[in-house]
């Protein structure tokens, strides 16, 4: 039986495991933290419990494409409630949109923003549609030449959706140019770590997928997918490890034997796969003579994601007039993006992500509390900020607009406090930059074919899984991902 070792136990590493044990390999998981999970870690503290990074979910038919692959039903497993409204908009001028799955009632929702809107919003929906179908051409595959781009069916798609144009330019021409409803339409190329004021059209597709496709909630927030993928490895037996940093990939007459831990044990594997960030796995744990591919100075060169100061307050109050999941948009966006992705500065005024998960699961927090999940989306760490300086700052700013759209008494009613900064990235699980929805951004040049491959070039039996590989950013497209790269670990290894 071929042996497998891979490095991280975020969702991607995890999916690839029970995914190859299935397939019969004999698979052990070598995990930094304390704790599996990555990205989609878990604080349990006081009573509450608060995803860290990732709260809702998008595209369930991966995650059910995953479960599938090894004979389990994901609907079964977990406990899933679909949200709607998936978003209420908070603008800075007091007023707010409720972005609904539920296209009647999202119609009559920009309509009240402005009148005429409703069939605008439903070609640009219908528009959004092709782009999806459009990038799924690129994204459910494995490349191995650049002649794998070429498809002419989807050349004719992209010039239809003119899915080459500007984001947030298309989406305000879409909407007469209102620009209340360009950002509510716009944003979610954020989450792929760009601007939408810099982003392709294409990404409406992310847009399509939350709005057309649903948002879900696993009950006991995403950790619990975590947990589940965690029991099915120990059942299935795979060997997962935790505290078992790795130091560096073993490799020999240009094949990859294994890696050796910090601890300086040497684990031997016929197949390695890395799961922590790509441009740390190459600068990091591989030696410059071995990576003729990527050295040094072209991970340097490469574009990365922004960061993310996150606020998780428990509250001894609940809040029913809150949606689970909202947005507020600051009054100067613009100059918020630019300070994000641009001059890389703390921005004057932060937009942010607001949930309140107890909402929708109050067996998150005692009973009569809720627990308020804040993400201020921030320049990654190639900008200079002071993080123990900047931490306070920007946590007072988010409480001071957290009065006025949640409770005026705010400050006086938490009972429980922690927050996460782009630093603590870095130190909790190597990510290159501080950056947080994940390493290299999504830009065309660093997407399907042009993004690093999920098998190293210049060294056997190493590969990749995760967001630094194709597809990308997001946990739907890291089940994507730990696919790809097991079915091209079974046709090579079979
Ligand atoms: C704040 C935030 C909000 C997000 N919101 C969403 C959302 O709502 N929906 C969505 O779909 N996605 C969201 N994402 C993105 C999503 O969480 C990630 O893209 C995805 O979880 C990445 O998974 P991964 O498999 O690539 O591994 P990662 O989560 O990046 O995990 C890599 C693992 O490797 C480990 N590791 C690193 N170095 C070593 C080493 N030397 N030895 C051993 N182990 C090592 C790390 O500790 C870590 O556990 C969000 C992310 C963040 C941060």
């Amino acid at each position: 039986m071929k042996n497998v070792v891979i490095i991280g136990a975020g969702m991607g590493g995890l999916a690839t495991a029970l995914r190859l044990r299935k397939q019969g390999f004999d698979v052990t998981v070598l995990e930094k933290q304390a704790r599996p999970g990555g990205r989609s870690n878990v604080i349990e503290d006081g009573g509450f419990r608060v995803d860290i990074g990732p709260t809702l979910l998008v595209m369930k038919d991966t995650f059910e494409d995953t479960y599938r692959a090894i004979g389990q039903d994901f609907n079964q497993r977990l406990k899933l409630v679909q949200l709607d409204p998936n978003y209420r908009i908070y603008y800075h001028d007091g007023t707010h949109l409720d972005l609904y799955g539920n296209m009647a009632k999202l119609a009559e929702e920009v309509e009240r923003i402005e009148a005429g809107s409703a069939a605008r919003l439903f070609r640009f929906i219908g528009d959004s549609a092709r782009k999806y179908a459009l990038g799924m051409d690129f994204v459910d595959r494995n490349f191995d030449r650049i002649t794998d781009l070429a498809n002419p069916k989807a050349g004719v798609r992209l010039l239809q959706t003119q899915a080459h144009q500007n984001l947030y330019r298309q989406v305000a021409r879409y909407f007469n140019g209102n620009d209340k409803l360009a950002k509510a339409f716009s944003f979610h190329s954020m989450f792929l770590g760009l601007s939408p004021f810099d982003a392709l059209a294409m990404y409406s597709l992310i847009t399509y997928a939350d709005l057309a496709l649903g948002m879900w909630y696993p009950m006991g927030g995403i950790y619990s997918i975590i947990e589940d993928m965690v029991a099915l490895a120990n059942e299935m037996g795979v060997t997962l490890r935790t505290n078992a940093p790795v130091e560096k990939i073993t490799i020999e007459n240009g094949r990859a034997t294994g890696v050796r831990l910090q601890s300086g044990e040497e684990v031997r594997a016929d197949i390695v796969i890395s799961n922590a960030d790509l441009p740390y796995t190459y600068t990091k744990l591989i030696d410059g003579q071995h990576r003729r591919a990527y050295p040094d100075e072209r991970l340097q060169q490469m574009e990365y994601a922004c960061s993310g100061y996150l606020l998780y307050l428990g509250v001894d109050r609940t809040y029913p007039h809150m949606r689970h999941q909202a947005l507020y948009f600051s009054e100067d966006y613009r100059a918020n993006l630019d300070a994000i992705f641009k001059t890389r500065t703390l921005p004057a005024e932060p937009s942010f992500h607001l949930n309140n998960p107890t909402i929708t699961d109050p067996s998150l927090a005692p009973a009569g509390h809720s627990l308020l999940y804040v993400l201020a989306p921030m320049p990654n760490l190639q900008g200079n900020v002071n993080w123990d300086e900047a931490a306070p700052v920007v946590r007072e700013q988010l409480l001071t607009q957290l009065e006025k759209i949640v409770d005026p008494e705010l400050r006086q009613h938490i009972v429980w406090e922690r927050d996460y900064r782009p630093t603590d990235w870095v130190t909790d699980i190597n990510a290159m930059h501080g950056t947080a929805f994940g390493s290299l951004a999504q830009g065309f040049f660093q997407s399907s074919y042009f993004r690093p491959h999920n098998k190293a070039r210049d060294i056997d039996g190493l590969y990749f899984v995760g967001q630094g590989t194709y597809p990308g950013i997001g946990m739907p497209m890291v089940q994507i991902s730990s696919k790809l790269v097991t079915e091209r670990i079974v046709q090579e290894w079979s």
